[in-house]
């Protein structure tokens, strides 16, 4: 694949816990074209934001391989860390978590413009917060106003400035719409979109809800405890999952028009603990296709067809491939 932006091999991300070694993250390897979007998709605890904050160093990895814009930045130190940021950018889920309340919206889009030292005056920071204000679409009079004024729309807006105003080629949006109202959700995916096209972005986008990456994102990655389970192009995804965890996440999507024949797929069963986890499938507890090779060791990614890869021992006897 050619202008790759973003390559990451065999990524690993442990946490030393009282009870034994938590696995967040396991051997996870993926490319990310410029200025597309990779979506990364599963349940809550299935390692997707500790993957997008370790890909930007916001937390060690233990182990792996990050390769951004042809560079190793596998291991960097602190100073160059700094200059990362600037090309390497993160949209958090809940912006007024990440954001001091008591500064007024141009102070907190500012921030990032004084932290890296790049503007020379106070005028020239006002002119570009106003500037990026009005590219994200908050109007200049919201200026002095803090975010606790604001909806969740607006303070989503504030977090996108404060992401863009380095002029980053990549950033990591962790949920960045799942806290909003649906109607807000589309409007704030919109403007991301826009913000690709204009500026060549390369996004990251982690979501527990499918439907939400479909249009934004050129390839997606299911992730279930720590694993990739299956990974293609978005739109073959939906039009083809091989995985059984992935098929149950599509059955779950709500539909516009419902099919009398869909039958919406339940999962039953302990989740594995992600603690010392055994070497098997760690979806194997809540699959209605385990059997005993699934206890015994864990699937290898396979490509099951052209660029469609996914990790399960029945693959081809469950979808008759
Ligand atoms: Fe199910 Fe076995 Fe496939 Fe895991 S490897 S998804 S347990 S059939």
């Amino acid at each position: 694949m050619e202008n790759i932006m973003l390559s990451v091999k065999d990524l690993k991300k442990y946490f030393n816990t009282s009870s034994g070694t938590l696995h967040a993250v396991d051997n996870v390897s993926f490319d990310i074209q410029k200025g597309t979007t990779l979506g990364v998709v599963g349940e809550s605890g299935c390692g997707k934001s500790t993957l997008g904050r370790t890909v930007l160093h916001l937390l060690p990895a233990t182990s792996g391989q990050i390769v951004f814009n042809g560079r190793d930045i596998s291991k960097v130190s602190k100073r160059e860390l700094h200059e990362l940021r600037k090309e390497m950018q993160i949209i958090f889920q809940d912006p007024f978590s990440s954001i001091d309340p008591r500064m007024s919206v141009e102070q907190l889009i500012a921030e990032p413009l004084q932290i890296h030292k790049l503007a020379r005056s106070k005028d020239e920071i006002r002119k570009k917060v106003h500037e990026v204000m009005d590219i994200v679409g908050l109007a200049s009079r919201l200026a002095n106003s803090y975010a606790h004024e604001l909806d969740g729309g607006r303070r989503q807006r504030i977090g996108i400035g404060r992401a863009i105003i380095l002029n980053p080629s990549f950033i990591v949006c962790d949920e960045p719409v799942s806290a909003l109202d649906v109607s807000i959700q589309a409007q704030i995916l919109n403007l991301m979109q826009d913000l690709q096209q204009e500026r060549q972005l390369t996004y990251i986008f982690i979501t527990h809800n499918l439907s939400v990456v479909k249009h934004i994102s050129k390839d997606i990655m299911v992730m279930y405890l720590g694993c990739t389970v299956e990974t293609c192009d978005a739109k073959e995804l939906f039009k083809k999952q091989y995985h059984p965890y992935t098929k149950a996440l599509i059955s779950a999507i709500p539909r516009t028009n419902p099919d009398p024949n869909h039958k919406r797929i339940l999962l039953k069963g302990e989740l594995t603990s992600p603690i010392d986890p055994p070497d098997a499938c760690r979806f194997a507890p809540r699959c209605n296709y385990a059997c005993e090779e699934c206890h015994r060791r864990a699937p290898a990614l396979e490509e099951v067809e052209p660029g469609h890869f996914v990790a399960c021992h029945r693959v081809r006897e469950i979808n008759g491939l």
